[in-house]
């Protein structure tokens, strides 16, 4: 800890003891007084913020170290404001923040303790390879791997969100549950493979025929849900026709000579109502996909009694 230098016989006290662990530990740490002075740090401050060893010095006011911070990590003047206002908080605090270090972005965490009698003692974490990690994760726990799909978890939540907004705004919200056909089949004639290539292109048919805020997830298996904003069951069950238009007429190709092969999808199309919650909408969807899985599958179904739209234009089943 930087108190005027290093002993040269590190072990003559046990405060130099200490001091060597402050040094090498991965945290920077700083303590200062009630009145913003700069009592102590370690030289993990300056490595944290790739600063230069001499860039801080014992007794100088902890608000001109922020201010050296701002400018050497690019923070805005209303972040350096913030982080002045927080010296005087009474209790400990902490959080994550972004920040641009020599134009690498990186994460640090904060934490803030007051001291007994005023003052403070602050940490500073580089938290940038947890952070890619968390990321990472996040990402993997929302996106299919196979198909580029949202999971399930992920569809779930936004289907949730997308409910309270269509309720908030009284607008038409739509769900299709499609099932690719024989499936089983599939894979049992033309390999596993050739089955993964056919659920992969059938999303991207997906996000090609389909708006960019639309929805695309994966329920499970060869069965996708398909959730449509702002849009009517007349409306819907066009965007669905065309969907399974497309897929039946798009052959699958899993790149092998003579391998491609067409698949066909049943859909099943489902508009929100007053009563709904997420799983009574699906349940709707689903039933209308099994109804068109009964009528020889290769098309489309919409749940019984659905609300038409008045200037919906598509003819009624
Ligand atoms: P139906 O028309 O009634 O839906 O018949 P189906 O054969 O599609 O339905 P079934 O539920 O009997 O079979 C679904 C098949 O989907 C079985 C399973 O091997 C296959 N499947 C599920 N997930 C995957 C996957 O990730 N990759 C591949 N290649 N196949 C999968
Ligand atoms: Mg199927
Ligand atoms: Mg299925």
């Amino acid at each position: 800890m930087s108190k005027g230098g290093l002993a040269t016989n590190l072990f003559s006290h046990p405060a130099d003891i200490l001091d060597l662990i402050l040094d090498i530990i991965p945290q920077g740490i700083v303590m200062v007084d009630n009145t913003y002075r700069t009592l102590a740090f370690n030289r993990p401050m300056f490595d944290i913020f790739c600063l230069p060893p001499d860039t801080f010095h014992v007794g100088m006011d902890f608000r001109d170290v922020l201010r050296i911070w701002a400018r050497h990590t690019g923070q805005d003047a209303k972040m350096l404001q913030r982080a002045i206002r927080e010296l005087d908080m009474p209790e400990p605090f902490s959080f994550e923040f972004p920040q641009d270090i020599l134009g690498e972005p990186r994460w640090c965490l904060l934490t803030h303790t007051p001291l007994p009698g005023g003052g403070f003692v602050r940490t500073f974490t580089d938290i940038t390879e947890h952070k890619r990690l968390e990321q990472e994760l996040d990402r993997l726990s929302r996106m299919d791997s196979l198909t580029g799909a949202m999971t399930r978890r992920a569809f779930d939540q936004r289907f949730a969100e997308e409910i309270e907004r269509a309720r908030r705004f009284d607008h038409p919200l739509t769900l299709l549950v499609a099932d690719l056909d024989h499936f089983k089949r599939v894979n049992d004639t033309r390999g596993h493979h050739a089955g993964d290539v056919a659920l992969r292109g059938f999303v991207s048919v997906c996000r090609e025929e389909f708006r960019k805020y639309d929805l695309v997830g994966r329920l499970g298996g060869e069965e996708f849900a398909l959730l449509l904003p702002d849009t009517g069951i007349d409306a819907a069950r066009v965007a669905a026709e065309r969907l399974r238009e497309t897929v039946a007429r798009c052959p699958v190709d899993p790149c092998a000579p003579g391998q491609a092969f067409h698949i066909t999808v049943s859909i099943g199309v489902a508009q929100l109502r007053a009563t709904d919650d997420a799983g009574k909408l699906i349940q709707r969807a689903d039933q209308a996909m099994y109804a068109a899985k009964a009528a020889g599958r290769n098309s489309v179904r919409c749940e019984e009694g659905a609300v038409r739209e008045p200037c919906g234009d598509a003819e009624s089943q």
